[in-house]
């Protein structure tokens, strides 16, 4: 279903605003959104148009009402007149996937369900971004469990050194969290999240290391919650080569796999109480030394890039500015 959705959304020409695979993408997110089986965020339908954009919200009502909700959103639109499958089409069908599989678990915490619009260059940012106006619009008195925020998840990561790349065993199955750093229970549900998962190595990051590249900039600024998961940009981002074939759906499904994991944490930990923010320095080294496992802290070393020596902020400091300026950030 993650396929066929993704290759639904993944239209030659694209889904810019104002152009016409926008208003398909449109009507098939309201078709697929419906036959899910999700209650309208607002009013009787999942539409929320301002101006010439269009957000889509939806909801799955949780069996506790008075526990806070959590927010799964992706933006929908392109940046390019091409598929962008990986940016950000996949991102949308795991949703609408997941959305599917978590309305049989009824949950106990409600799950806002959000496909943005513009987020894309010229409205990255702007007042017509569509994370922004959903959050002003719609949900400024709101508070949130989290804010999972998902965008390119769909291809392998790489570090753009071809040497790199092709010699060092299970790069490609690197992905990003970012964000633990906005509540004190985040750490715990990312770390337990992610045990055994297979050929997915979680890295989580400090937001302020790669700074705001998607929707979840609406919801930090706002103090809420969020983890923002991403495998960072590729080779073929923003071009027409971002299309079906650069998607690797193993991984996505693996990265579904992990957002339901954190569903499930998410559902029963304590989000509700929060305590003094404390640096979690410590989570992040463990987590790391996970992902990348042994043999590539010796290759990545031997590449002069890496130091076996991780015990500290400043360490991972100095490593992040490292990796940042090797995958060209
Ligand atoms: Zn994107």
């Amino acid at each position: 279903m993650i396929k066929q959705d993704t290759e639904q959304l993944s239209l030659e020409k694209g889904r810019r605003p104002g152009q016409p695979g926008h208003e398909i993408a449109l009507k098939f997110l309201e078709r697929r959104m419906g036959e899910i089986g999700l209650a309208p965020y607002e009013g009787d339908s999942y539409a929320l148009p301002y101006g010439e954009f269009t957000n889509l919200a939806g909801v799955i009502e949780g069996t506790d009402s008075s526990a806070l909700p959590v927010l799964i959103g992706a933006h929908y639109d392109s940046a390019i007149d091409g598929p962008s499958s990986d940016d950000n089409a996949v991102s949308v069908a795991l949703i609408l996937h997941t959305a599917e599989l978590l309305i049989k678990k009824s949950p106990s915490r409600s799950t806002v369900i959000a496909f943005f619009d513009a987020e894309e260059k010229p409205n990255f940012l702007t007042k017509n971004m569509g994370s922004l106006r959903f959050y002003k619009d719609h949900c400024e008195d709101m508070e949130f469990a989290c804010v999972i925020i998902l965008d390119m998840i769909g291809h392998n990561f790489e570090v753009g050194v071809p040497p790199v790349d092709l010699l060092v065993p299970g790069i490609k199955d690197f992905m990003f969290v970012l964000g633990s750093e906005s509540h004190t229970q985040l750490p715990d549900i990312v770390e337990r999240a992610s045990k055994d998962t297979k050929r997915l190595r979680i890295i989580p990051t400090l937001n302020r290391y790669i700074g705001d590249r998607s929707d979840h900039h609406a919801f930090r600024k706002a103090g809420q919650p969020y983890l923002f998961l991403s495998r960072g940009w590729g080779k073929y981002s923003h071009t027409p080569k971002d299309n079906i074939q650069w998607i690797n759906f193993s991984g996505v499904h693996r990265i579904e796999n992990f957002l339901l994991r954190l569903l499930e944490q998410l559902d029963t930990a304590p989000m509700e109480t929060r305590l003094e923010p404390a640096d979690p320095f410590r989570y992040e080294i463990r987590m790391m030394r996970k992902a990348i496992g042994w043999p590539l802290p010796f290759i990545l070393a031997c590449l002069g890039f890496f130091r076996m020596a991780l015990h500290s902020r400043e360490d991972i400091n100095s490593l992040m500015r490292k990796v940042l300026k090797l995958a060209k950030f």
